[in-house]
């Protein structure tokens, strides 16, 4: 489940202290980390089959270590895009598929997600969701506006149960009609439609795996820092939860594009929208992080109906202030970075240290550089693989080769993508035949 039907969003009762459980931890791979970490938030799922479901989401990951971590000058680079669409979004939507399916054969249900994407989300639903029984994606895209590469990521998975849609419109509008169709409160139902968007619980709980597993990278350091290229605020949360749980994470740092609302948050308390920038990080490139709202619930110790009026005062005004910082608020320190740093960025780490950043990576890379702390240990967290922007790398390194091959594997592929006029009523038109 996404949003909660009263529209606010699911955080668990209490989050489980697991310090005296870290020294256990220490050997395992990835994948029974990753369970581990899991199963202290799980009540309902048999373990057997939830080691299983860990094991099959990170399978398809082209590194033995799923998420390697690799010195870069005197940062530790921990590389999270070795899942199948070379973006972190893979570590959540795998599993998240694992779920899905486990859940729908248990309670004998079907479900189509539906979806908009502006590029990295949608292909990562597409390719964790493929070929399972029981459930169809269908995902918009505007038309020509995202790159080519990401819509030959999706446009290339063939299974019965994959639908792109290429919509002749601009992103908003994709997610214009997403609204209007869930807002039909009886048609969502009588098609079974459901979301996968990134406020969904079990993406946030995949993702505080690796910050663990970092930690025992780095051999266990007594503390360590880390700094989160953010966008919707779902990365860092998870390593939020990581430092809550036990795990000795010392600083968060959030990294951010133009986009810099959580940047300004997070020097001042107030919570003001902007205008929206366009930026060479464009997975960053969001006003409102949809995952904020479940920091401000621990923030404000639990209270739920002042998070209720925080936010529906940032609705009305677009801007909300939080009066009482708690001891936490400290955990946290934020930057912003422009386009020209980061290219500079990219630039500099190659021409250093020989390692090719993504322009996501680049954002991180320059804010953890900036706050590195003498003897504390700084991982700076890797998105995505530079071969997925190419353009914005170009404008850094404009000789230097940026290939992968599972990207240069697209080319030539055979397609499929339905066009759809940007209106309410074709879309529902092809719900009805798609998911009869
Ligand atoms: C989604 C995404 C981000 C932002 O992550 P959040 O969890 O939304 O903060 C950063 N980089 C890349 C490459 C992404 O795809």
């Amino acid at each position: 489940m996404g949003l909660a039907s009263d529209g606010g969003l699911m955080v668990p009762y209490a989050v489980p202290d697991v310090r005296a459980k870290l020294p256990n931890w220490a050997r395992l791979t990835y994948p029974e980390l990753a369970f581990e970490v899991i199963r202290v938030f799980s009540d309902d799922i048999n373990e057997d089959v939830l080691k299983r479901m860990t094991e099959e989401s990170y399978s398809g990951f082209g590194h033995a270590d799923v998420a390697p971590l690799r010195g870069v000058g005197s940062l530790h680079v921990l590389e999270l895009f070795h899942g199948p669409t070379l973006a972190f979004k893979d570590f959540a939507l795998q599993f998240l598929g694992e779920l899905f399916s486990h859940i729908l054969l248990e309670r004998g249900q079907t479900l189509n997600i539906l979806g908009a994407t502006s590029g990295d989300t949608g292909s990562a639903a597409i390719h964790a969701m493929r070929g399972r029984p029981g459930i169809r994606v269908l995902i918009m895209f505007p038309d020509g506006r995202t790159s080519p590469l990401q819509e030959l990521q999706m446009t290339t998975v063939l299974d019965d149960n994959i639908f792109n849609l290429a919509v002749d419109g601009s992103f908003d509008d994709c997610q214009q009609l997403l609204k209007s169709v869930f807002n039909d409160l009886q048609f969502k139902q009588a098609f079974s439609l459901g979301a996968v968007n990134s406020v969904n619980w079990a993406r946030v709980l995949a993702q505080v795996v690796y910050y663990f597993w970092a930690w025992y990278q780095l051999r266990c350091p007594a503390v360590f820092d880390v700094t989160v290229p953010t966008g919707n605020f779902g990365n860092i949360f998870a390593g939020y939860l990581a430092k809550k749980m036990g795990l000795p994470l010392g600083r968060l740092n959030l990294a951010t594009n133009d986009n810099d609302i959580l940047a300004r948050f997070f020097r001042s308390g107030v919570y003001e929208r902007g205008p929206v920038h366009f930026s060479l990080s464009p997975a960053m490139d969001i006003q409102v992080a949809s995952n904020f709202e479940r920091y401000l619930y621990f923030q404000l110790g639990g209270d739920a109906e002042g998070v209720k009026t925080f936010m529906s005062g940032f609705q009305d005004s677009q801007t909300s202030t939080l009066e009482h910082l708690h001891g936490d608020f400290d955990w946290f320190q934020a930057g912003a970075v422009t386009d020209a740093e980061t290219v500079a960025t990219i630039e500099k780490v190659f021409d250093q240290f020989g390692y090719l950043a993504d322009p996501h990576t680049a954002v991180g890379i320059a804010i953890a550089e900036q706050y590195q702390r003498v003897d504390v240990p700084m991982v700076a967290v890797a998105t995505a693989h530079p071969a997925k922007f190419v353009e914005a790398v170009e404008q850094a390194l404009p000789h230097t080769p940026n290939h992968h091959p599972t990207l240069q594997a697209l080319a030539g592929k055979e397609t499929r993508r339905y066009d759809l006029d940007a209106s309410e009523a074709s879309l529902k038109t092809f719900i009805e035949g798609a998911c009869a």
